[in-house]
């Protein structure tokens, strides 16, 4: 049997050891002579050697002998989350949501081993490096991609947060706002003036969460205006992504302007600047502060039944 060179015969001994259920003891180091025992020893008088040919250059082998005395196990070290990136990566990537005990159970199922959450976790994360980039890179881009966003797309509002301070000499991510002009524009000259808020998590690795910001078209259809990424729903980050988004759209004091927010679990209508009334602005800044979330106040202020 000859190979191209020292990793091609690894991979080979590797599916092997996988397909026949024998453990095998393979160093990792060596580059131009391999010799392969079984683990078993005494008892099984399995080996394998091969070498680099001088004048080819081939990697050949020289020794073989095939007989495998021990007994197989459902276990085998050379099952490795490379061994199941390189084999399940088309099937790992392609459901969004992939759960590790899917992945046990499919080695399970196709090659009859067992293997530990740990590799399959190890597997899924080099899948979705090899597919998505590397996200830790990426977020070390993001001052760029403001930049780039910004240059390619006049109008756009666009910020990013960082906070410098808790980690001397690191630069941590807060906040990252985003809102094109074309959706300002569109808001503004084609919606009505109804902005509906809402947050939800950000699963898989990087986590965080979204805020965002909708309005309906003519249609009657939900129209996004703004979005931001932040890595927590606070106060503090929704004030940002208000303030961010009055400024954005000129809502000054929200004269006609309606708001839709799930916060405390209640529906709340802003109808003007009357003194007996809460404005738009006032409302939005305040929106999180209880003091303004009382039910008996909100009734009498906006006419509304709170839920
Ligand atoms: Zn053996």
């Amino acid at each position: 049997m000859v190979f191209e060179n020292a990793m091609q015969f690894r991979k080979a001994v590797q599916s092997y050891a996988i397909e026949y259920k024998v453990q095998l003891k393979l160093n990792p180091n060596e580059k131009h002579k391999i010799r392969i025992k079984c683990k078993s020893k005494g008892l099984c008088t399995w080996e394998l050697y091969a070498s680099t040919d001088r004048d080819s250059g081939d990697f050949i082998v020289k020794k073989y002998q095939p007989i495998h005395k021990c007994t197989t196990k459902n276990k085998n070290k050379l099952c490795t989350s490379k061994y199941i990136t390189h084999k399940y990566k088309d099937r790992i990537i392609s459901p969004p949501n992939i759960k590790l005990w899917e992945i046990r159970e499919w080695v399970r199922d196709q090659e009859d081993l067992y293997v530990g959450r740990t590799i399959c976790y190890r597997a899924k994360c080099m899948v979705i490096k090899q597919f998505m980039g590397d996200w830790k890179l990426e977020f070390s881009r993001l001052c760029d991609y403001v930049d780039i966003i910004k240059s390619t797309n006049p109008g756009i509002v666009c910020w990013i947060r960082i906070d410098k301070d808790t980690k001397p000499g690191k630069k941590l991510f807060v906040y990252f706002y985003v809102c094109f002009d074309a959706l300002k524009r569109g808001w503004l000259e084609g919606c009505r003036k109804i902005i509906g808020f809402d947050g939800c998590f950000l699963k898989e690795l990087c986590k965080g969460e979204l805020l965002v910001a909708v309005g309906k078209n003519g249609n009657n259809q939900m129209f996004p205006i703004a979005w931001a990424v932040v890595d927590q729903e606070t106060k503090h980050s929704w004030t940002w992504f208000i303030e961010n988004l009055i400024s954005d759209l000129n809502l000054g004091d929200g004269v006609g302007l309606t708001v839709m927010s799930d916060m405390q679990k209640a529906t709340y209508r802003t109808v003007g600047t009357d003194s007996s009334l809460l404005c738009a602005k006032e409302f939005l800044q305040k929106v999180l502060s209880n003091q303004y979330l009382t039910q008996e106040l909100l009734s009498i202020f906006l006419g509304y039944r709170v839920i």
